[in-house]
């Protein structure tokens, strides 16, 4: 009870993240099961009507935070025109204490942004650019359903860094079925030789109810092995360390400097208010998340209704599992002190045994201020989260 109440006073204008969920694209990916539709433009106006009253609704709720970031994610934000994700930006600025040095990223997919349109959000005070290549290779973009070439990332990414956009991140799929060491190489080089700062780079995963599941039920691919999938991560990490793209989480490489911000309080268990259908938030002890219906988010919102869908109370004894799951997704792993301070007692007296097993398989590292996982660790990230479930 002491722990919580001192963290309660430290509460005080503690940092947080806000996310906004922009749920509509222009295509559905064949491998994507976010929240976000093809076809429903015509919702657009309303939905953002509805975003603008759900932000309204937190007005002067929250004078004890300072948002250190935003993330406009989606879906595809700039489906949008580029002045009304400006108000939208504005918006937060009315109704939360945005920090002076806010991370302000937007996601992007190439074939929806122009220079005018970057020029508008770079001027209207967003400073991180998220843009979806997944791969250099037409025939892997056309795989995967996505709407554009590399030519289109190449044009997106020339026209941020002339608008004056210095943070730009891209997002790259390994693992697509026949996709070769070589090609996944190139779509490293290649894009990193673009003047890029950041990488997430995620493996394929097929999921329930989108068309690559159908399509495999279907006999139409047959999914990588995993020692070749394997094989791709450990050359990709090795490839990007030599392009100056140091791993700083499971899937994340950046430059010095260049470390999302807004994903690292997600790896750090932080807190963030998630606005918008389908989004999520970590706010107060409680983990919220909204309606995934674009039509019931609207319509609730214009009858005044909440629109959360499901709301759990994280306790003590959830919130340093969380920490610790996420912490070892991160090259830093978990800093001693910086546990103590939060929860008021000792990972190392607490968690011996577990800590001792784990580095005598090579999955962590100790040293006097952390513990960290190792090139092993982070191929058995669930190893390391079910010997601290236990
Ligand atoms: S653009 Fe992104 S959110 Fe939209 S369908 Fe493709 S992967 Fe999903």
């Amino acid at each position: 009870m002491l722990a919580r109440n001192l963290r309660n006073e430290e509460n005080k204008m503690k940092k947080i993240g806000l996310y906004l969920h922009f749920p509509f694209c222009e295509q559905k990916c064949r491998y994507c099961d976010f929240s976000s539709w093809a076809g429903k433009e015509k919702q657009m106006d309303a939905y953002l009507d509805a975003l603008f009253q759900e932000l309204d609704s937190h007005k002067g709720d929250n004078q004890d935070v300072e948002i250190s970031s935003i993330f406009m994610g989606g879906g595809t934000p700039t489906l949008f025109h580029g002045e009304l994700l400006v108000k939208t930006l504005e918006k937060c600025k009315e109704y939360f204490d945005v920090l002076e040095d806010a991370e302000i990223s937007i996601e992007c997919n190439p074939g929806t942004v122009d220079k005018e349109k970057l020029s508008t959000l770079l001027e209207g005070g967003f400073n991180r650019l998220s843009l979806g290549l997944q791969a250099w290779q037409d025939h892997h973009l056309d795989f995967l359903g996505r709407i554009h070439r590399h030519k289109e990332f190449e044009d997106s990414v020339k026209w941020a860094l002339e608008a004056g956009f210095t943070n730009i991140s891209a997002d790259l799929i390994f693992g697509i079925p026949g996709q070769t060491v070589e090609e996944w190489q190139e779509s490293i080089e290649k894009a990193t030789a673009t003047g890029i700062n950041h990488i997430s780079a995620y493996s394929l995963k097929v999921e329930e109810d989108t068309v690559l599941y159908h399509w495999k039920a279907q006999g139409r691919f047959q999914e990588m092995d995993d020692e070749q999938e394997r094989g791709l991560y450990h050359s990709g990490v090795h490839l990007l360390e030599e392009r100056g793209f140091k791993q700083y989480e499971i899937s994340n490489f950046a430059q010095a400097g260049y470390e999302s911000r807004h994903n690292l309080n997600y790896w750090k268990n932080g807190e963030y208010i998630g606005f918008g259908c389908g989004a999520h938030s970590y706010y107060k002890s409680l983990r919220r998340a909204n309606v995934q219906s674009v039509e019931e988010y609207i319509q609730r919102i214009n009858v005044g209704h909440s629109v959360i869908a499901s709301q759990e109370e994280i306790d003590n004894e959830t919130e340093v599992f969380e920490t610790l799951m996420l912490a070892f997704r991160l090259n830093e792993g978990i800093n001693k002190q910086g546990f103590a301070s939060r929860f008021g007692f000792s990972l190392t007296d607490k968690y011996a045994n577990h800590i001792e097993e784990l580095k005598k398989q090579g999955l962590v590292v100790e040293d006097e201020h952390s513990i960290r996982p190792t090139a092993l660790g982070f191929d058995f990230e669930n190893r390391i989260a079910l010997t601290f479930l236990d």
